[in-house]
C-alpha cells in the first residue's frame, strides 16, 4: 500500500511503529526513505512483525552457513559464566568479551539500572568474567534502542575477543523502494551507526542486489574494496559478504545487520555483532529458526494477540484501534496521527470479524492501561456489518469496557448494523464515516 506522504504534514512513522508494515515510507520532514529510517529506528521494531533472535543464536546461524565466527558460549548465571569462560579463554585468544543478551542493540554504550556501565565488557580471566556476568545477569540494561524501561538480561554471551583494527558496518535489508535486497555498508561502523546515518549520510553506501540473480562475486569484491580492505584481504572479506547474503536469502531474513563488521589487525573480516530479523510469513518453512523465538523478549500484547491470530502491534498512544483489514488499519493509524491523535496499537481483526476475534481484541484493549478510548472501524466488503454489530454486542457483554467507544460500521448492511447497535442499549458514539470516526475518537481523546 502506498500512502501519499508528501501531501501530509505530520511525521509519518509514529514512535516504535514498524517500518515493515508494508508502507512505502518517506518521511516528509527528513526526506529519509524506509531503509534509512530502518537504520535509525533499528530495533524499535522489536518483536513487532519480524522475528528477532539473540546474538548468540545469530552467531550460530552464521556459522551454520559458513560465515567465519569466533568461538563463544552462552551462560545464564555468573557461576556458569565463570566456568564456561575457562574453555573460551583456553581455546581462543586468551581474552574474551562478556556480552549482555537482549533483543536490542546499543549494549556497549548502555547502562544498567543498577548504575553499572556498559553491556559489553572485555575480560582476560574467568573470575573477572564471573564478576562481570554478576553485574549483567538479572539486571536491567537501558540502551538507545530499549527505551527508558530497558530490558532484563537473562544470559551473557562469552565470545573470544578479536584484535580489532577497524569497525565497519554491513547490513542487508529488503528495501521496498528498490523492490529487493539492498546491501548497506559503511567504513564508519561500530557502536553508533545511527549517528553516522544522521550526521554523515554520505558515509553510507548502498548496493541493490537483483533477487533473481543473487549477489555476484564482482559486487562482493566491490563492497569489500569500498570498505577499504587491503588488497590481500579483499577476497576473504568478499567471501564473507557473499555468505552473509546467502544466509539472508536462505533464512527468509528481512534484515541482517553486522555492526561491527570488523577488520582484524591481521586484515581479516569478521562479524563481531549480528542482528537478524525474519519474515513472520516464512515461519512455516523456517521452523528451526522460529523455534528460537524468545517469548520473554516479546511484547506481552503481541504474544497474546498471536495466540488468536490477531495482528497486533503495540504503539505508544492512547486510542485503542480495532479495525478489519491491514490496509484500513494502517490508514486508520495514518489519519489518526494526521488529526493529532495517538494510536495505542495496530490491530487487524481480519476480514470476517466474528464474536470470538472481537472478544479477544476487546480483552487486549481492556488490559492495556494506555488505552483511554476505543475506536472500532469496520468496513463490510464481503462481511455483513449487521453480523459484525451482533458480534460486537456479544463481545462487549463478555468484556466490560469502561472507556468511551466510537464505532464506525460502514459498507454491506450498514443501515441494519447501525440500527442493531442503536437498539442494543450499548453506550457508544456512532460515526458516519471513516473520517468522522477518526475525528470523533481524536476529539474525545483530547478531552480525556
Ligand atoms: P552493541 O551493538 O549492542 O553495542 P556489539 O556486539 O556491537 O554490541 O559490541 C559493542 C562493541 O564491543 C563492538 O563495537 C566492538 O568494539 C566490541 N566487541 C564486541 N564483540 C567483540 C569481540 N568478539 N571481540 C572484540 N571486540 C568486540
Ligand atoms: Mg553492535
Amino acid at each position: 500500500m502506498v500512502v501519499p506522504h508528501d501531501t501530509l504534514s505530520q511525521p509519518r512513522i509514529p514512535e516504535g511503529w514498524a517500518s515493515n508494515l508494508c508502507l512505502t515510507i518517506v518521511d516528509p520532514q527528513t526526506k529519509k526513505t524506509q531503509q534509512e529510517i530502518m537504520l535509525s529506528l533499528a530495533t524499535k521494531t522489536i518483536g513487532a512483525r519480524n522475528l528477532s533472535i539473540h546474538e548468540w543464536q545469530s552467531k550460530g546461524l552464521l556459522k551454520k552457513y559458513g560465515v567465519d565466527t569466533l568461538i563463544g558460549e552462552v551462560a545464564g548465571t555468573p557461576m556458569e559464566a565463570e566456568k564456561k569462560a575457562a574453555d573460551v579463554l583456553k581455546n581462543g585468544s586468551g581474552k574474551l568479551v562478556v556480552k549482555s543478551q537482549i533483543h536490542a542493540g546499543g549494549r556497549g554504550l548502555g547502562t544498567f539500572k543498577s548504575g553499572f556501565k556498559g553491556g559489553v565488557h572485555l575480560a582476560d580471566n574467568a573470575k573477572q568474567v564471573g564478576e562481570l556476568a554478576g553485574h549483567m545477569i538479572d539486571e536491567v540494561l537501558v540502551t538507545k534502542q530499549t527505551g527508558p524501561d530497558g530490558r532484563l538480561v537473562r544470559n551473557v554471551y562469552l565470545e573470544d575477543a578479536a584484535p580489532v583494527k577497524r569497525e565497519l558496518y554491513l547490513g542487508i535489508v529488503n528495501d521496498r523502494g528498490y523492490g529487493g535486497p539492498v546491501v548497506i555498508a559503511s567504513t564508519e561502523g561500530g557502536v553508533d551507526i545511527e549517528t553516522v546515518a544522521h550526521t554523515n549520510p554520505n558515509a553510507i553506501m548502498k548496493y541493490p542486489i537483483d533477487i533473481n540473480k543473487g549477489m555476484s562475486h564482482e559486487t562482493a569484491l566491490k563492497i569489500a574494496s569500498e570498505l577499504k580492505f587491503a588488497e590481500s584481504s579483499v577476497a576473504q572479506a568478499a567471501g564473507q559478504i557473499e555468505k552473509l547474503y546467502d544466509v539472508f536469502v536462505a533464512t527468509d531474513a528481512t534484515q541482517v545487520e553486522i555492526n561491527p563488521f570488523a577488520e582484524t589487525m591481521d586484515g581479516k573480516a569478521i562479524c563481531l555483532d549480528a542482528k537478524f530479523n525474519f519474515d513472520d510469513c516464512a515461519a512455516y518453512r523456517q521452523k528451526e529458526i522460529f523455534a528460537m523465538r524468545d517469548p520473554l523478549e516479546e511484547d506481552a500484547f503481541e504474544l497474546e494477540a498471536r495466540k488468536f491470530d490477531l495482528n497486533w502491534v503495540t504503539l505508544d498512544g492512547n486510542i485503542g484501534c480495532m479495525v478489519n483489514g491491514a490496509g484500513l488499519a494502517m490508514a486508520t493509524l495514518d489519519y489518526m496521527t494526521l488529526e493529532g491523535g495517538k494510536p495505542a496499537n495496530f490491530l487487524d481483526l481480519g476480514g470476517g470479524v466474528n464474536a470470538k476475534a472481537a472478544i479477544e481484541a476487546f480483552k487486549l484493549l481492556a488490559a492495556n492501561d494506555n488505552v483511554k478510548i476505543i475506536f472500532v472501524n469496520v468496513f463490510g466488503g464481503i462481511v455483513s456489518t449487521a453480523m459484525v454489530a451482533n458480534a460486537l454486542i456479544e463481545a462487549l457483554k463478555q468484556v466490560p469496557i469502561d472507556v468511551p467507544l466510537v464505532i464506525r460500521l460502514d459498507g454491506t448492511d450498514c443501515i441494519e448494523a447501525r440500527r442493531i447497535l442503536r437498539e442494543s442499549g450499548l453506550k457508544y458514539t456512532e460515526a458516519e464515516s471513516f473520517e468522522d470516526g477518526v475525528q470523533k475518537a481524536v476529539t474525545i481523546a483530547k478531552w480525556l
